[in-house]
């Protein structure tokens, strides 16, 4: 059964680690990321972008395979499923869907305006027993062939936005979605520390994991961090894996064409992207 992402950040900020969110992108996704978890025994959230929920044929469809594998797979760890970036439509139609964990990124929105929709949803998940997560100052990353150096957010608006009683804050820090650029700065310490010394004991949640080195990961959990988004890394990693396998011609060997033959490479590859995070969060026997 899904669970809400509160109780295991909570644990998380204690016990000063930190659950990784793993976006999905199709069953082989799902499948990767819930094996893993369950064999390192660590919670974990499963993380859906509107376009990956699309994508999967809309959010009843990715909530009904997530459920039936959860029971199929004898999944007990704490599993949460969770929008990533949701719009204010998005994160209503993920409720209705039977999501247990949503984000409304009201980052581009005037604070005002972030405010009145963070605090709407605060409303409806407190009621039905959804965690939220909320953004303050924008995740940099490349748009339009634009990259962003990654926004810091300011620590007034974070403590307004927490104190609205949210589950867990994004604030930006520096950190990018994607791959880092060459001449990127490394995370702001100053901001996330001051970030927390304003919202006290709400777990915080860094995004664009890919690429931040391990030192930097570490720290971040030393100071506040309970949950980190890794998307881009599995996909490098099953971008890899595929393209060995073909590039090596097995798809022309035998039935190496089979579909279930022709992405299981790939779908080692997520596993062990999955478990070196889960290891370097330190969430392995949390669950
Ligand atoms: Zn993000």
């Amino acid at each position: 059964m899904l669970v809400t992402a509160k109780e295991m950040l909570i644990k998380a900020r204690d016990g000063k680690y930190a659950v990784g969110q793993f976006n999905i992108n199709n069953l082989e996704w799902t499948k990767a990321v819930l094996l893993t978890a369950q064999e390192l025994n660590s919670p974990v959230i499963l993380g859906v972008s509107e376009g990956a929920g699309k994508y999967m044929c809309g959010y009843r469809t990715v909530v009904g395979m997530v459920n039936g594998m959860l029971k199929e797979l004898n999944i007990t760890i704490p599993v949460a499923l969770h929008l990533d970036h949701g719009s204010f439509e998005g994160a209503k139609a993920c409720i209705n869907a039977g999501f247990s964990s949503i984000m409304f990124d009201g980052s581009h929105y005037p604070i005002a305006e972030n405010i009145a929709k963070t605090t709407a949803l605060v409303n409806t998940c407190d009621i039905l027993g959804i965690s939220l997560e909320a953004e303050v100052g924008s995740i940099g990353g490349e748009e339009d062939g634009v990259i962003g150096m990654g926004e810091c957010a300011d620590p007034t608006e974070c403590k307004m936005i927490a104190d609205l009683g949210v589950t867990m804050l994004a604030a930006g820090i520096g950190n990018i979605h994607g791959k880092y650029p060459a001449n990127w700065k490394g995370l702001s310490f100053e901001t996330l520390a001051a970030v927390k010394e304003k919202v006290g004991d709400m777990p915080l949640v860094l995004h664009g994991g890919t690429g931040i080195p391990a030192d930097m990961i570490k720290k971040a959990i030393s100071l506040g961090v309970a949950k980190i988004n890794v998307n881009t890394e599995c996909q490098l990693s099953f971008a890899a894996a595929t393209r060995k396998y073909i590039e090596e011609g097995k798809d022309n060997q035998g039935k190496g064409y089979d579909p279930r033959k022709l992405l299981a490479p790939g779908f080692e590859a997520i596993k062990a992207t999955v478990k070196e995070k889960m290891e370097l969060f330190g969430s392995v026997n949390k669950a």
